[in-house]
């Protein structure tokens, strides 16, 4: 038969590490299989997406700034995806389009990955854009007892909030670090880490030593915030984690199988981000 095509659309798509993790799970499992990145305009997004959804094409990731777009075209949404307001999956059936949200079920794969356990809590999310909303979602699913909000913009806590964790907790900005009293898991879902961005600074001596930390930021991968956090004893999950936690369910739905054993995807990518000099 034909080799399969699958891909990742966003704009911009040049630094994206989908591609390189993808084929190399394409290779590892033996698969005729090609994955592509696209970069595709906000103008041409929904009729890129219509055009391919009537190809031979498996489906796309899907990456800012489309991830909104391809929850609005979509024929079928699942849950997850209709919650958290996204969808950065979308698979072709039958000439049909189905969108789902796997950064939510991402994240809860990269603590299991790191032994921790996902239904621990207090959690404590800062942050209240598209990654705060996939992982507080997948915190409320996974049955976590309470969760922790605190963003710069109260209002869109509050948002979230109504949205998704009606009996969340919201904390002032100013005051985050009363929120680490006791808190199980910290993560930070803002951009504030990115290079170029500050960093989120905060008073780790507040949380408790067995408490874990994670970060959705992965450029750079040691970010201010983990690093602070291991200072002060604290176990760390980068970004990379729930980068790649995306990506297996998303690799199964293209191509019907799990990503295989023996790529250890999170070296390969780290070496992608800081080559040895
Ligand atoms: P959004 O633009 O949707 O949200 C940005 C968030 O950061 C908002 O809560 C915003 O607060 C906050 N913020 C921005 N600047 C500041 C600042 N100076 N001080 C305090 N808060 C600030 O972005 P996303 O949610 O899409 O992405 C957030 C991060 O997560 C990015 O670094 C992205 O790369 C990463 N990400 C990682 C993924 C992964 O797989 N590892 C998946 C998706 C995202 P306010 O509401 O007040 O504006």
């Amino acid at each position: 038969g034909a080799a399969r095509l699958a891909g990742v659309a966003g704009d911009p798509i040049a630094h994206s590490l989908s591609p390189s993790l993808m084929a190399a799970w394409i290779k590892a499992a033996g698969l005729d299989a090609v994955y592509s990145p696209f970069r595709i305009a906000p103008d041409d997004a929904e009729a890129f997406f219509r055009a391919l959804a009537r190809t031979q094409c498996s489906g796309l990731n899907i990456t800012l700034p489309h991830k909104q777009t391809a929850l609005a075209i979509a024929d079928q949404v699942s849950p997850a995806a209709r919650a958290i307001g996204a969808a950065n999956l979308l698979t072709f059936r039958d000439g049909m389009i189905h969108a789902d949200n796997t950064d939510a079920a991402g994240f809860l794969g990269a603590l299991l990955a790191r032994g921790v356990d996902p239904e621990r809590g207090p959690a404590l999310v800062l942050g209240a854009g598209g990654a705060a909303r996939a992982i507080a979602y997948a915190l409320h699913q996974a049955g976590v007892p309470e969760i922790r909000l605190s963003n710069r913009s109260r209002s869109n806590a509050a948002d979230l909030a109504r949205d998704l964790v009606p009996d969340a907790r919201i904390h002032d900005w100013d005051d985050r670090d009363q929120a680490l009293d006791g808190a199980a898991l910290i993560v930070n879902a803002t951009s504030l880490g990115l290079s170029g961005a500050g960093d989120l600074v905060m008073d780790w001596r507040r949380a408790p030593t067995d408490a874990v930390a994670a970060d959705s930021v992965y450029k750079p991968l040691q970010t201010g915030f983990l690093r602070d956090a291991a200072k002060c004893g604290l176990g760390t999950v980068d970004g990379l984690g729930m980068l790649i936690g995306q990506a297996r369910p998303s690799f199964e739905a293209f191509f019907g199988i799990a990503p295989p054993e023996g790529v250890d995807a999170h070296a390969l990518l780290h070496a992608m981000l800081e080559p040895a000099l």
